[in-house]
């Protein structure tokens, strides 16, 4: 079948269904995706059981790469104002002692590493997103079944519609191509439909969280005190809001937390006037490190919380889910689109599950180190003392160094030493007689570059000054080069095939040439940058390559040498199971 008979018979069977993909639940996973998928064109429908988001205190930490996603679904403007920029963690002991300092500052990915930010207002301005997007819906009261069927090729669910008391008022079926349940934790009963196992761990620690208006304090950032007699987190929100989070001990029942009295001893020691605080929130929540033992099971995927869940200690949860959704999210649009054949879905999770597990693992790592007691506490503060004199141990805290960065070693990448498609070494052997010159590339470690993200500086345009390198280089797949037009690279037919399946041809230059490279490269379809302060040309000094494919997701797919672009192409194109390059050859 060619791709354009493949695409008809997609249209018939699209045409007959409800819509292109069922997400259940509208948290920010389930918001996040839809938003993604909105701007990409694709049809959605939201379903959320409740009347309203989810509106009790939950999430205060955003770092940079959810924060390049928002940017991708044009929301971060409107996100914005809901953060506190470079939020500041200081882990203290019982005496307020600093222990370790985690401040990082580089903004690697256009954004500062870490934001304070109140979850529930950001989720609002997720949820008021969809309404830019004709065929995107979010349907409050519709609780959908958790066992759906599976047709082989759409999906169906059963969808309560619920009345104000929460009564069914009546039940009807929806069609899709694809499901994402984004149905946070409570999700056991779709993962025993897909013959999923949760792994891992639930303390039976509770935790009390509790938000104050008009901060009582009025410091910013995040403490956490790592106190014996009771561990405890404060910190200063957006909005004058004050977040608390004290531990709760077995003998102290849930029911406590209504209890002025119990209240006040817990807040004596944290500030001046306990009477004089207003709360605007409370709950007590337990921690869990669980991930399911796969993502998907036929046309039904598992994201955010109903995928993993984790101890919030490092303020991942929110995050984690908002990369599954921005993984997912440009892969589910390519195979909608008829571009790519479903196995690039399958990707999903060979991608996400390892980050998402060692998220886990560093959190509930974490957590024991807060929670020790009076012996181990002692222990501890000791050998915080010692590593803090060394440099390289401070800085591993101070940069937030043991935070896992997402890294792919198998899925939509591209080896760098042999160019081959679906797996990627960490290092890149240099010395191979197809990448003879690399080795006079300064890079000591020979690390690949393939399957991190791209870094993203400001960068000059012929239309733009001093804007972020996505606004420049567009949503979707980029084969970007330095200080060279990658078009002169490809052939017409090469080219011809790169823009069928809306790949941009990128020529970064530094910025004292841009303007002679708008003039030279007038002749080919390229879109010339301008590297204002060096950011680009030091990534490429240090990479041992000289162009990149860049996915949707801004990470890697391969890099190579110039001359090596049209084998990279064919390379990526297969890792990415693109029906044009495998049904038609490159010609
Ligand atoms: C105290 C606390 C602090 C936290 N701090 C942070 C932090 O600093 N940073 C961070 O990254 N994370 C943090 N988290 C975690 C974060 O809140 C969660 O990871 C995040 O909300 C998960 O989003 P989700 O969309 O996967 O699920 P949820 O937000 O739980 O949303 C799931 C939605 O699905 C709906 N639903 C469920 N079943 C159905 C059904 N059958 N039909 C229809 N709808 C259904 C639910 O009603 C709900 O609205 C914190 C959590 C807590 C409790």
């Amino acid at each position: 079948m060619t791709a354009s008979s493949q695409a008809a018979r997609h249209r018939q069977v699209d045409d007959a269904l409800d819509t292109d993909v069922i997400i259940i639940g509208a948290g920010p996973v389930g918001l996040t995706l839809a938003n993604l998928l909105g701007i990409r064109g694709q049809r959605a429908i939201v379903l959320e059981a409740r009347s309203e988001l989810i509106d009790y205190p939950r999430g205060v930490g955003l770092d940079d790469e959810s924060a390049r996603t928002l940017q991708t679904a044009q929301l971060w403007e409107e996100i914005k104002p809901h953060t506190v920029p470079h939020h500041v963690l200081r882990l203290v002991n019982g005496r307020g002692q600093l222990l370790a300092t985690n401040d990082p500052h580089t903004q690697e990915f256009g954004f500062p590493r870490k934001h304070g930010f109140i979850q529930q207002l950001v989720d609002g301005e997720l949820a008021a997103g969809l309404s830019r997007f004709a065929n995107t819906e979010l349907r409050f009261n519709h609780r959908a079944s958790l066992t759906p069927i599976d047709h082989g090729d759409h999906v169906e669910v059963s969808v309560d519609k619920l009345d104000a008391d929460g009564n069914v008022s009546e039940t009807i079926s929806l069609t899709s191509k694809y499901l994402v349940a984004c149905t946070g934790g409570r999700t056991d009963e779709l993962r025993a439909w897909m013959g999923a196992d949760f792994v891992g761990k639930s303390p039976s620690t509770r935790w009390l969280v509790i938000d104050v208006d008009n901060d009582p304090l009025g410091t910013p950032s995040v403490y956490v005190g790592a106190d014996p007699r009771r561990p405890y987190v404060t910190i200063g929100l957006p909005h004058g809001i004050r977040r608390w989070e004290f531990m709760l001990f077995d003998d102290e029942p849930t029911e406590m937390v209504e209890n002025d009295e119990f209240m006040h001893r817990l807040l004596e020691r944290h500030v001046p006037d306990p009477s004089a605080i207003k709360i605007i929130g409370k709950r007590v929540f337990t921690h869990h490190g669980r991930i399911a033992s796969k993502f998907r099971h036929g046309r039904v995927f598992l994201a955010g919380d109903a995928a993993h869940l984790m101890p919030v200690w490092l303020g991942q949860g929110w995050n984690s889910g908002i990369r599954d959704a921005t993984n997912l999210a440009w892969k589910l649009s390519a195979v909608l689109r008829g571009d790519c054949e479903d196995a690039l879905l399958d990707t999903y999770g060979a991608e996400r599950h390892k980050h998402a597990s060692d998220m886990i693992e560093v959190n509930m790592t974490v957590g024991s180190v807060i929670k020790l007691g009076r012996a181990g506490s002692i222990v501890r503060d000791v050998a915080a003392a010692a590593l803090n004199l060394l440099p390289s141990t401070k800085a591993y805290f101070t940069e937030l160094r043991f935070k896992p960065m997402p890294r792919f070693s198998a899925g939509v990448v591209v080896d760098q030493t042999t160019l081959t498609p679906g797996t990627a070494g960490e290092s890149f052997r240099g010395r191979s007689r197809r990448n003879g010159l690399a080795p006079f590339v300064d890079n000591p470690g020979g690390r690949s570059p393939v399957g991190l993200q791209f870094i993203q500086p400001r960068v000059n345009t012929a239309t733009g000054t001093g804007v972020l390198l996505d606004e420049a280089i567009g949503d979707w797949w980029t084969i970007a080069s330095f200080g060279n037009n990658p078009a002169r690279m490809l052939s017409h037919d090469e080219i011809a095939l790169a823009e069928r399946q809306g790949f941009r041809l990128v020529s970064i230059m530094p910025e004292t040439q841009r303007e002679w490279a708008e003039k030279a490269f007038a002749d080919t379809p390229v879109t010339v940058v301008g590297d204002i302060d060096g950011k680009v040309k030091d990534w490429f000094d240090h990479r041992a390559c000289g162009v990149v494919f860049l996915r949707p997701d801004r990470f890697v797919a391969a890099a190579c040498l110039a001359q090596q672009t049209p084998e990279a192409l064919k390379a990526v194109l297969t890792a990415a199971s693109y029906r044009d390059r495998m049904e038609e050859g490159t010609a």
